[in-house]
């Protein structure tokens, strides 16, 4: 993600569409181990800012200072067009501060919200 895309800001709650696909990625594609708590905070999540780039990445308010986000879970999935992408689902140990969709060969028109079912962990040996 390069810095010198900015990040338009939002206000707005989270989309179904975003809380299927947080919900799949610490389910299924989980980074660490003590992830149940924040399941019930995704529906309450609120959207304050997006990628500017184009694709469906978001950052949510739960924002905590001094606490430095780290990824919660890292999956691999398809988007409803068959592109491959990756998805982070960034987080504190008290909430969820974020939503990212990177390329996995996906391309760049297609950086949307992977499906849900698709996303499984990914492994860095995967090609
Ligand atoms: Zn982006």
């Amino acid at each position: 993600m390069p810095a010198a895309i900015t990040r338009p800001t939002l206000d707005r709650p989270i989309t179904p569409q975003e809380a299927a696909v947080i919900r799949a990625t610490l389910k299924q594609a989980a980074t660490l181990p003590e992830l149940p708590h924040l399941f019930d905070t995704v529906d309450q999540l609120h959207a304050i800012s997006r990628c500017g780039c184009g694709c469906d990445s978001v950052d949510f308010a739960r924002h905590h200072p001094g606490v430095d986000s780290k990824t919660i879970g890292d999956g691999v999935g398809t988007t409803p067009t068959g592109g491959r992408v990756g998805v982070i689902v960034w987080g504190t140990e008290h909430g969820i501060t974020g939503l990212e969709i990177y390329s996995l060969g996906a391309g760049d028109d297609d950086l949307r919200l992977p499906i849900p079912e698709s996303i499984h962990l990914f492994v860095p040996t995967q090609t």
